[in-house]
């Protein structure tokens, strides 16, 4: 086996972290960063980017921007979920021929795994890129919440990247398992996790290098965005009282907005204040509009308390299911961008009446953990072992639209329950089982994962057939079905019809539709790489320009400027790899003139 990379695939952010030479090791992308943002664009001339370039362009492509697609992941389009999204995100969702929710960018439906599969891809290249080596084989992380819809959509991600992955791990437990190991000290540990999008709370035992998860509760529509909707929402409505214009309804506005916002929020967590500053950001009858707000840091804390509060509700579910108090728990570890705010801090700490553990970096606790279990999977790292739970009820249809559960949530696993069925008329020839997951009692309140078919039952009166069915949770907490005849002994067939996700031929497809598009992706990332490179020499020429403009001759200020202004509209107008290559060869050699201008001068002085 090769190396196993661990990938957390964060709705925001994602992170990549290997085991090599027994340490555990966080990997930077090309650009530089230790988390990548879980974006996707297509450009108006077709370019795919990926990552921090994805990020920054939101702006002016806020269109064809794929942001926090893992709210879709494993989806229905009507889902309330994918309803919810629909209103807050700029890109446009559509139903797929099946009814999942999909994503349409620049005029072609893409579904939540091709996209997502990109971000695993720039992960699987940064591990290759450091290692020198290809890397296949991945320990991938979800929310606890996710249901085997969600699972399974980000297990063919895996697979469209071009990754075996080998287990699926929930995220508080890959953090637990981090820092258990790390710092190994046995108790029964809180693990908070506030991201971008989802709220998490797990409660771990750890003893002798066994983890297990007692209890695990969240929300998987609670994070830093519903912080940053909230300041907009204000923003604007103050904006609407005074200028009277609704910069929600612009989408440019309403991009710029969100992005302040952010920005503000993640300053306010050191600062005790800042400011909000968009200059025209809209035009009314009179000109340009800007919107300048400075806000403190209790004034933000006051609008935002009401989503600190809401994280709390899901800690007591999860204390009641494990049967603990809050001083049971031994250590609070929190993860997740959001909890670097002071008052979710605060907040997590009154609750559990002690102040959480600040050993661990939230932002990467996760692939560590990923990347951990890699090393147990590989046997270098030794003895340890996890014992995951399911988060969500698993259930038949039974009559009249009731629910009834077979394996409760909160079952340890990998489990296996068993249930005899039978037929309800003479010589039926099959048996239909509709298995959903969930909490609710009415078959239409829970989500729906299949139905099976059981087929090939010999001619019988009715309800004197038996077929033992086993339902099976397996470690990455994924459901799998089988069936026997009792009567005659045989496996009977099961004939899935996945109420979500891609078929087989779709990612068949879609992989071979990547294959094909290798050498694409070569010069794409061979431009990417360009791009940046040129952007780098452009911002430190500008610097050196400015500073020792006094010093060069004018012939050569003349001739940087417009090396310069030649790179510039070559990367603005998105020319390829040979006009790239071109414009930054020739600022390197007027870049040269300068660093000669430079040198000379200090000759002088010296
Ligand atoms: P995810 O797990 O969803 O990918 P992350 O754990 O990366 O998310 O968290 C992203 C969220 O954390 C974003 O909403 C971001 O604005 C927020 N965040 C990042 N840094 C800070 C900070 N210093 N203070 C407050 N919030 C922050
Ligand atoms: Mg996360």
């Amino acid at each position: 086996m090769g190396r196993v990379i661990g990938i957390d695939l964060g709705t925001t952010n994602s992170c990549v972290a290997v085991f090599v030479d027994g340490e555990i090791l966080v990997l930077a992308n090309s650009e530089g960063g230790r988390t990548t943002p879980s974006v996707v664009a297509f450009t108006e001339s077709g370019e795919r980017l990926v990552g921090q370039i994805a990020k920054r362009q939101a702006i002016t492509n806020w269109e064809h921007t794929a942001v926090a697609v893992k709210r879709l992941i494993g989806q229905r389009f009507d889902a309330p979920a994918v309803v919810d999204t629909r209103s807050h995100v700029s890109y446009e969702i559509v139903p797929s021929p099946t009814g999942d929710a999909w994503i349409r960018l620049r005029g072609r439906d893409y579904s939540p795994p091709e996209i997502s599969a990109w971000v695993l891809k720039k992960m699987k290249q940064t591990a290759e890129d450091y290692l020198g080596e290809e890397c296949n084989d991945a320990i991938v992380t979800v929310p606890a919440h996710f249901n085997d819809a969600q699972r399974q959509a980000t297990k063919d991600a895996g697979r469209i990247a071009g990754l075996n992955v080998l287990r699926i791990i929930n995220e508080p437990t890959a953090a637990a398992l981090a820092y258990g190991t790390s710092h190994g000290r046995d108790g029964l540990y809180a693990v908070y996790d506030l991201g971008g999008g989802t709220f998490d709370i797990t409660l771990l035992q750890m003893s002798d290098g066994v983890f297990e998860v007692r209890s695990t509760s969240g929300d998987t529509f609670l994070g830093g965005e519903d912080f940053d909707r909230l300041l907009v929402d204000m923003l604007s409505k103050e904006f609407l009282e005074a200028k009277g214009i609704e910069l929600r309804e612009d989408r440019m506005a309403l991009q710029r907005l969100k992005e302040a916002a952010e920005k503000a929020k993640q300053e306010l967590s050191s600062a005790t204040g800042t400011e909000i500053n968009l200059p025209f950001i809209t035009s009314g009858p009179q000109g340009p509009l800007h919107l300048i707000r400075s806000i403190s840091r209790s004034e933000y804390e006051g609008i935002v308390e009401e989503l600190v509060e809401k994280t709390l509700g899901p800690c007591r579910d999860a204390l009641k299911a494990a049967g603990a108090k809050t001083n049971d728990i031994d250590e609070v570890i929190l993860v997740g961008g959001m909890t670097r705010m002071p008052l979710v801090q605060a907040r997590v700490g009154e609750f559990f009446g002690r102040a959480p553990n600040r050993e661990v970096n939230p932002d990467e606790v996760v692939a560590i953990g990923a990347a951990t279990q890699g090393g147990v999977m590989r046997g270098e790292v030794a003895d340890v072992l996890l014992l995951d739970v399911t988060p969500l009820t698993l259930g038949v249809e039974t009559q009249g639209g009731i629910f009834t559960p077979l394996i409760p949530r909160n079952s340890t696993i990998p489990i296996t329950v068993s249930e005899i069925f039978t037929t309800a008329v003479d010589n039926q020839p099959f048996v239909e089982v509709h298995v959903l997951q969930g909490e609710r009692a009415l078959v239409r309140d829970n989500v729906s994962l299949a139905r099976f078919q059981l087929t090939g039952i010999a001619p019988a009166p009715r309800g004197l057939p038996q077929i033992d069915v086993s339902f099976h949770i397996d470690p990455n907490g994924l459901v799998e079905v089988t069936a026997r005849d009792l009567g005659t002994g045989r496996e009977t067939a099961v004939q899935v019809n996945a109420a979500s996700g891609l078929s087989e031929a779709d990612i068949y497809r879609i992989v071979e539709e990547a294959d094909a598009r290798r050498i694409d992706d070569e010069s794409q990332r061979e431009l990417v790489e360009l791009r940046n490179k040129a952007e780098g020499l452009m911002y430190t020429s500008e610097r050196s320009l400015q500073e020792y403009a006094s010093v060069l001759p004018a012939s050569d200020q003349e001739a940087v400027l417009s090396a310069l202004a030649y790179c510039r509209q070559v990367l603005d107008q998105h020319m390829g790899v040979e006009e790239v290559r071109g414009a930054l060869s020739a600022l390197e050699d007027a870049a040269y003139r300068l660093a000669d201008a430079m040198y000379a001068n200090l000759g002088g002085q010296g």
